[in-house]
């Protein structure tokens, strides 16, 4: 497997945090003078030597917040080229600025890790990616244009679209979610289309799977299949690259990584735009630094679970709350409820009093599709409303579709 950046990808430890001390110097610098809030927190901290880091304040996703739109940008508005929306604590909005410098890094920083998957400029690469997911598509586009594959972004809005679309384009490379790469495999087995002659070389998931279900896919897709652990608040695809080896390396040459009570801290070195300073993921990780045999000197990185209880659906955040707060729009505000999430869509069953349960079948299916297209009108995403039987109390016969 190839390497992009020989120099970067395998600097030796004492130059590397000599290039990353540099880089937070002049981060601290250009935060004092263009940030508000982190110069009021900053105050006079200094930072001799990279052990000073923890003396520094953090950055938290309820700040990103908090701070939206703009009040955490380090350049003019005039400078920035690009905004991805994204979601933050109770489903609040929070927005990613980046400027010229900021999209060439990405695309330098996505490149390195297509190249370490194996992608050349002889491929044709695919980029199926939609819902939450839709701002790492351009993040893929810089990283293939930078290798000078030949990238098709599109999102088939259905998956025998997207079987076309492999079978017209003959792409090498499909770049998608877990889920979407999951139903491709389970088309191609309904409509008993052998893999082998679709022209699949690997398969790039946008998060990291366990080793049965990467060897499903694979054998599914007749392809290589390799995973990205990204955290869209820093940078996604790009903080980190997947090793033949199967490692996560952080990109050290542009991201500090801390690990903070089993938390996740990354500090962006060198963007511009919207520098985060020691930012609280809320993602558990552990970070090790093996020798490892791809040669690669950076930390490894272990991603767990998220430590906010913040969900997802169609690759959108979907933080606790969301759903009563939606509901509280509803007739039905108010009433207990459960939910059961799938990648695409969530399941939200209400129980009812026992006023609407009397109700007639017709009232009934009229109030789920409220429901259900106040949760894509709210949320973006895509809902099934399910009524329950309030308890202790048994009528003759059930009106909802169960
Ligand atoms: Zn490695």
């Amino acid at each position: 497997m190839s390497m992009l950046d020989h120099r970067y990808e395998t600097m030796s430890r004492p130059e590397l945090e000599q290039l990353q001390l540099e880089r937070l110097q002049a981060l601290l610098a250009r935060l004092r003078r263009n940030v508000r809030r982190q110069r009021e927190k900053l105050g006079d901290l200094r930072v001799e030597s990279l052990a000073d880091l923890a003396r520094l304040p953090f950055t938290t996703p309820e700040e990103m917040v908090e701070s939206f739109p703009y009040g955490l940008f380090a350049f003019p508005l005039r400078e920035v080229i690009r905004l991805h929306s994204g979601v933050g604590p109770g489903g609040r909005p929070l927005v990613l600025g980046h400027t010229r410098n900021d999209l060439a890094d990405w695309g330098r920083l996505a490149a390195r890790q297509l190249a370490a998957a194996g992608v050349t400029a002889s491929d044709v690469i695919q980029i199926c990616l939609g819902g939450g997911a839709t701002p790492a598509a351009s993040g893929y586009v810089l990283g293939a244009e930078l290798i000078e594959a030949s990238a098709i972004a599109e999102d088939p809005a259905h998956v025998d679209y997207q079987l076309a679309m492999l079978r017209n384009y003959r792409p090498t490379i499909l770049v998608t979610t877990p889920s979407n790469a999951l139903e491709l495999a389970r088309l191609l087995e309904r409509r008993r289309v052998d893999a082998q002659s679709l022209h699949l070389r690997a398969v790039l998931l946008t998060r990291p799977v366990d080793r049965a279900e990467r060897e499903s896919l694979g054998a599914g897709l007749f392809a290589a299949v390799r995973c990205n652990f990204g955290v869209g608040e820093i940078l996604d695809p790009g903080f980190c690259l997947e090793c033949e080896q199967g490692r996560f390396h952080a990109q050290e040459d542009h991201f500090l990584v801390e690990e903070q009570e089993g938390e996740l801290v990354v500090t962006t070195l060198c963007r511009e735009a919207m520098p985060l300073l020691r930012f609280r993921t809320r993602v558990a990780c552990r970070i090790a630094r093996p020798k490892c045999a791809c040669g690669r000197s950076g930390a490894v990185l272990e991603p767990g679970a998220r430590l906010d209880g913040r969900l997802a659906v169609n690759e959108t955040p979907l933080y606790e709350g969301q759903i009563a707060e939606v509901l509280s729009h509803t007739p039905v505000a108010g009433r207990p409820f459960q939910i059961q999430l799938s990648e695409r869509h969530v399941v939200v069953r209400v129980e009812m009093s026992a006023e609407l349960f009397s109700d007639t079948i017709w009232f009934i299916e009229r109030l789920q599709r409220e429901i259900e297209s106040e949760f894509l009108s709210r949320l973006g995403i895509e809902a099934r409303v399910r009524f329950t039987q309030p308890p202790h109390k048994t009528p003759t016969s059930f009106p909802g579709p169960g």
